[in-house]
């Protein structure tokens, strides 16, 4: 149920197997020059018809959207067998909207075997900016003006408290206040702007403007959260006897994995692997995940 059945650059959609993991349809999508704009923290390790059945978020939704936004038709198989395609007009008016029937529903509705996702261009420019706001009330104010004029793929606002602690450790912010990050994006004219818009509009709020770096930060650090992979497997007597997660930098990977192997190996229930990278190439850290998958695999029989 991981097929890629068709990357339709004319519609602008990649259909595949709902079992695809998210992250395999964006790479997928990357090389031909589009991304699917999906990227929550758990984009490595979810699956499309995951996101789908509890309608999923991702981090560039101010622009984008979400999950429902992006799916344009489902396959489902119905509780009594049948099997049912969704319109494949993507917007109609022609009665309700099944699509979003069976988006949420947790698989209690229905199993979506098949789906349509959205692609998009890759942007040809993605600015950051990072303002300093004195309270929570003028950066709801100003947030609430600019989502007016238009819709910037990121806008992250952290309390006084979260910026002094989460925002300090990790951007580097050290000033008191709330801190905003705003990304915005697509092509070169509109992104010149839109930077003008926001600058202009958060200026009336007193919004100090600390420039594009901890924007640039907070988005690579982000991006890092989001490889988190986690890697979870329920074996025959289902019960819950180790959970576990171990943090790893990059160079220590094959070191830690082979801990991870031996602490395993006497495990029992329901495994979590959480592995966090602390740089290079994604894929590599997909295929650790992989691995520890087959060999969690190899260790049990399921009746
Ligand atoms: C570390 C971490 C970070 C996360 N970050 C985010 C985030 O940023 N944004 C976000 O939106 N979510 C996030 N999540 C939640 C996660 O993406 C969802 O729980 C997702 O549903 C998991 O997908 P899965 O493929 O593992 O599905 P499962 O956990 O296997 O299933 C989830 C639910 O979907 C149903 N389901 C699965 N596949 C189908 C199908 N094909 N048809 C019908 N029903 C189906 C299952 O019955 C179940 O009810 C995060 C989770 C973790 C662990």
């Amino acid at each position: 149920m991981n097929e890629i059945y068709d990357v339709n650059e004319q519609g602008m959609f990649i259909e595949c197997g709902t079992g695809a993991i998210y992250k395999h349809i964006e790479w997928i999508a990357n090389e031909r020059g589009y991304g699917t704009m999906h990227y929550p923290s758990s984009l490595t390790c979810s699956t499309v018809g995951g996101f789908l059945a509890h309608r999923g978020i991702g981090v560039v939704s101010t622009k984008y959207g979400k999950i429902d936004d992006m799916a344009l038709q489902m396959e489902v198989v119905l509780p009594n067998g049948d099997i049912i395609e969704t319109s494949p007009a993507p917007k109609h008016a022609a009665g309700p909207d099944l699509n979003q029937i069976f988006i949420g529903s947790e698989g209690t509705l229905g199993v979506i075997t098949k789906a349509q996702m959205r692609i998009y261009d890759l942007p040809e420019e993605r600015r950051f900016r990072g303002f300093l706001f004195k309270d929570m009330s003028s950066a709801f104010s100003a947030s609430r003006e600019l989502l007016q004029k238009f819709k910037p793929s990121v806008m992250r606002l952290y309390d006084p408290a979260e910026t002094a602690s989460l925002i300090k450790k990790i951007v580097g912010v050290e000033k008191p206040g709330a801190f905003m990050n705003i990304a915005y994006e697509g092509c070169k004219e509109m992104v010149e702007v839109e930077e003008k818009i926001l600058l202009d509009t958060f200026k009336k709020y007193g919004a100090e403007d600390l420039g594009s770096e901890y924007g640039e930060k907070w988005w690579k650090e982000y991006g890092e959260e989001a490889m988190q992979i986690l890697a979870t497997l329920k074996v025959a007597d289902g019960y819950v006897s180790s959970s576990d997660a171990i943090k790893i930098a990059r160079d220590k990977l094959q070191m830690d994995y082979d801990e991870v192997n031996t602490s395993y190996n006497a495990a029992e229930g329901i495994w979590t692997v959480t592995l966090t990278k602390a740089s290079g190439d994604d894929r590599e850290i997909m295929k650790v995940t992989v691995d520890i998958y087959g060999n969690i695999l190899d260790m049990v029989t399921v009746d």
